[in-house]
């Protein structure tokens, strides 16, 4: 059964189709991070740009994506490697990230399906194509027209295309017979139900086969992928092992649907240069003394302080996920004592993915002043297409606000500082009066560089303030732990060293 469709709209979804045809895109870009801004609501970071290569095959289930990536902020490097798809498996042929970088290596069923889907929605004869043949295979609902928009003023055709988690709407405008826009809606570990778009503009035919070459994808509104393609061409050979995968591993479904639902916090990672966890991963309980805890186990660590009342948490890095597991290791730590605090020590989406899993389970929300709006609305968005233990929680979540004065909690046990730092203008950092121990996230990473390497280019600018605005605190600090670094942490004066070592304040 298939629904019936406007005959012009049938034409211009046939004129899309690449059909047979194997076509080569060389592109340009930047990427943008909305949640790794200087403020909630602030212009987003440009964390990277990049050349890419691709080349489609749509019958045969192939791609080639050629990326050249240049890390501009926080992390500075710039790599090169490909993504190959073929059918259900996909091949990774250097590393990808600038962050713990690993070598080629197949690609897991996620990643597959998240690079494919990318691809298909910056490329839309690649979407309109596998859903005709989809129609054409008996799949009911594949394709259908709803009712006409207007999109600036101009008369659109929208066609309903199914897909996971959210059907895509593609809108064709009639002037044209073009797609100008294309819109779905995705999972965002803190702001849950996100709407990712795709614009299209100045539309090319290469010899029948139709190009734009202005395309933008966003995220709730925020362009976060803007590429410019320079050159289109349809392809008569392709060298022979250009979409061969060495090694690749074999299909698994459910690791696939969580690549659909995730794709954008997986190429947002991938644009970060940071390495992409969407696992909870073990978790490593590093004592520091019986009742203060650092728990890493991942890139991200989290403390955890046994004071009056109850357990204070620092950090909730990633998601979910990772903080569910989080709070079961404190649980048998300390069976039965509360987290009575959680203490987020910036917006950014790294660090408060895992936010609304605390408000779950009670703790107050202790958070800097400019962040407060933010975290109201991560608790009150929607997160229909990955419940989470909040979105079934009886709970009315509570903030409380870090401004200039000090926060003390635990009975004098923790103080929470507000400061501020080139990385995130409102920061909050922690000090535990038994260790003498700061915590801070980003900001100085104690263990994380070697003595003798050269210092990251934004870390030792953040470290170097780091180091002004504690020292105005006038704390007695022994000891630092970050939230990335060694578990255990390192002396005070391991941040005096390495700022000293390269040119001091
Ligand atoms: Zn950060």
């Amino acid at each position: 059964m298939t629904e019936r469709m406007e005959e012009a709209v049938e034409a211009a979804l046939a004129a899309l189709d690449p059909r047979g045809r194997t076509f080569r895109v060389e592109a340009r870009g930047y990427r943008w991070e909305p949640l790794q801004a200087l403020r909630p609501d602030g212009p987003p970071l440009k964390p990277s740009d990049f050349m890419a290569s691709v080349t489609h095959d749509l019958a045969g289930r192939r791609m080639n994506l050629a990326w050249r990536r240049r890390f501009i902020e926080p992390l500075t490097a710039t790599i090169d490697y490909a993504e190959i798809v073929a059918g259900d498996g996909g091949y990774i042929t250097g590393p990808d990230v600038a962050l713990g970088p690993v070598p080629a290596r197949p690609m897991t069923s996620d990643r597959v399906a998240a690079v494919r889907k990318q691809q298909w929605m910056l490329h839309p004869p690649l979407l309109v194509g596998d859903a005709l043949t989809r129609r054409a295979a008996g799949e009911a609902g594949a394709l259908r027209q709803l009712a006409d928009e207007t999109l600036d003023g101009a008369a659109h055709a929208v066609v309903e295309i199914a897909a996971v988690p959210r059907p895509m709407r593609l809108f064709l405008d009639r002037a044209t017979w073009y797609p100008t826009r294309l819109v779905t809606q995705e999972h965002d570990h803190p702001r849950g139900d996100v709407e990712v778009a795709v614009r299209y503009a100045i539309w090319r035919d290469h010899g029948g086969l139709p190009v734009a070459a202005d395309v933008e994808l966003s995220l709730d509104g925020t362009v976060i992928h803007a590429e410019i393609r320079s050159l289109a061409e349809a392809m008569t050979e392709v060298a022979p092992d250009l979409f061969a995968l060495p090694e690749s591993h074999p299909h698994d479904p459910e690791l696939a649907l969580r690549g659909l639902v995730n794709a954008q916090w997986m190429h947002r990672a991938l644009a970060m240069g940071a390495p992409i966890s969407l696992d909870p991963g073990t978790v490593a309980v590093q004592e520091i003394t019986p009742e203060v805890v650092t728990l890493g186990g991942g890139i991200h660590h989290s403390m955890a302080v046994h004071a009056e009342g109850g357990l204070i948490v620092l950090d909730p890095p990633q998601h979910e996920a990772r903080s569910r597991a989080v709070i079961d290791a404190l649980a048998e730590r300390w069976p039965g004592v509360p987290i009575t605090h959680l203490v987020l020590t910036h917006h950014h989406h790294d660090h408060s993915g895992g936010l609304r899993a605390y408000a779950a389970v009670g703790a107050e929300l202790v958070v800097a002043e400019g962040d407060r709006r933010f975290v109201e609305r991560v608790l009150s968005s929607p997160h229909m297409i990955q419940p989470d233990s909040l979105s079934a929680a009886d709970v009315t979540p509570r903030i409380t606000t870090v401004g200039d004065g000090a926060l003390t909690l635990g009975g004098g046990a923790v103080s929470v500082h507000r400061i501020t730092s080139p990385h995130c203008a409102e920061d909050l950092v922690v000090y535990l009066t038994g260790p003498k121990l700061l915590f801070n996230a980003d900001l100085f990473n104690p263990g994380l560089v070697p003595d003798e390497a050269a210092a990251p280019p934004y870390w030792l600018i953040y470290s170097k303030d780091l180091r002004r605005q504690i020292e105005a605190l006038d704390l007695d600090i022994g000891w630092l732990v970050g939230a990335h670094g060694s578990l255990d942490g390192r002396p005070y004066q391991s941040l005096i060293d390495f700022t000293e070592r390269h040119g001091g304040l």
